[in-house]
């Protein structure tokens, strides 16, 4: 049978992926309805005279004509604009992919859910940002939820149906990063394209840095303790530097239960996209005898402090989670653009979620999307004027 699928986010490096195993698939097995992107109209225009939509959406509203010339002719039709990444996601469909990087892929995610589609969810910053009323939604909705981001995709496959309750902890591996065996001190005069160079994993720019600082991790671990309901003490993070495991589960009787694989994102992303079946990948095979050793160590917490800022976080409720997380994505791209040091990164996280509070207190839960909308704005003012008074 045939199943309607969207790919928001579908130019990025789990969009890419995604439409790499669609396109392996074959004639049948799925129909795309629609493929988003944010500004790069040329790559939109490729990937979409290749798997023909039946709609492509450009987020940039200046760029509506380019794309609609780009896709004369082809019977595709277009769109440009947040409302209308909205109206796509909101198309009936079996199954959607939510790759958009940031924030800016709440309200689309949303608009999926709504839909009761199955959701793969490659945006960790929904849960993030506003867990409770995501997980609510989907609750409502009849709607799946299937992890993609591969340490909660690995958790997800490891649970025993109907063993939920005798979760004793879970564990994410982590690869530690580019910087994961240098000095603090040596990490104040990381360049852009040291933080970009992952030793294991190939992603897009924002959450390469968020590993290099670990506070991909850190996010990681609030979106595992929303996914699955546990509290922060049950979620375990170790550094496993060759990502062969992915995740683990622990039950009372103490059995540990994981999911192993090659670090290729085909591996988890095929695990949603032919969910509750399984489907084939071109990713290499895992050869532990080829391998030979795997190590284990635990983070540091001194030298890269995101992590335990995502704790405390996670611990003051929703409200920090949503200002941690905007602050992060406005320092990013602050040390992509060359403005602030590495070391900044996590120091001005810190300075935002210290200053906001002594503006008026975050909210522990939220009422709705529109809350944690609004606290992002605010971090996000916090961050850009705190940035700007440092260039000034
Ligand atoms: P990416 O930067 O490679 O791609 C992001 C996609 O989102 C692109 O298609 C881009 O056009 C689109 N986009 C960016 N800003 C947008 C905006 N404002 N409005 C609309 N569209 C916008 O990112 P990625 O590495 O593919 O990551 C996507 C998401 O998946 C992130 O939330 C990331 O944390 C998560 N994730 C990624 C990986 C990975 O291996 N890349 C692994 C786990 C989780
Ligand atoms: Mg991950």
């Amino acid at each position: 049978m045939t199943r309607r699928i969207s790919i928001l986010g579908a130019t990025g490096s789990v969009g890419t992926a995604t439409l790499d195993l669609v396109g392996r698939a074959g004639d049948g097995k799925f129909d795309i309805v629609a493929l988003t992107a944010n500004r790069n109209v040329d790559a939109l225009a490729a990937i979409a005279r290749k798997h023909r939509p039946q709609i492509a959406v450009i987020g940039d509203e200046s760029k509506a004509d380019a794309l609609s010339q780009a896709l004369a002719g082809t019977g595709i039709e277009t769109a440009a604009g947040p409302k209308a990444l909205i109206e796509a996601a909101s198309r009936p469909v079996d199954w959607t992919m939510a790759a958009i990087v940031g924030s800016a892929g709440l309200e689309p995610t949303a608009a999926a859910l709504q839909k009761g589609a199955a959701v793969a969810l490659a945006n960790k910053e929904c849960l993030v940002c506003a867990g409770e009323y995501f997980i609510d939604l989907a609750e409502q909705r009849g709607a799946a939820i299937l992890p993609v981001d591969s340490e909660h995709n690995a958790i997800f496959q490891s649970i025993y149906p109907g063993h939920d309750r005798f979760i004793r902890s879970i564990t994410l591996t982590a690869s530690g990063g580019p910087f994961r065996d240098w000095p603090r001190e040596e990490m104040t005069a990381v360049t852009r394209e040291d933080a970009l160079a992952h030793p294991v994993w190939s992603m897009g720019d924002k959450i390469s840095i968020d590993s290099a600082t670990l506070m991909n991790k850190g996010l990681e671990v609030i979106e595992a303790c929303r996914l699955f309901g546990l509290p922060s003490q049950k979620v375990g993070v170790v550094i496993h530097r060759q990502s062969v495991i992915h995740g683990l589960v622990e039950y009372i009787d103490g059995s540990v239960l994981a999911q192993l694989g090659s670090p290729d994102m085909r591996i988890p992303i095929a695990s949603a996209l032919a969910w509750p079946e399984r489907m084939d990948t071109p990713s290499e095979r895992l050869d532990l005898a080829s391998i030979g050793q795997l190590d284990f160590e635990p983070p540091d917490e001194i030298r890269f402090p995101a992590l335990r800022l995502a704790r405390n976080a996670l611990e003051a409720g929703e409200g920090a989670t949503a200002a941690l997380n905007a602050a992060n994505e406005i320092a990013v791209a602050a040390f992509l653009d060359g403005r602030i040091g590495f070391l900044d990164i996590a120091r001005l996280v810190s300075d935002c979620l210290n200053g906001l509070e002594r503006e008026a207190a975050l909210p522990n839960r939220f009422g709705g999307l529109d809350d944690a909308l609004h606290v992002d704005k605010r971090a996000r003012d916090w961050t850009r004027a705190a940035l700007s008074s440092v260039d000034a």
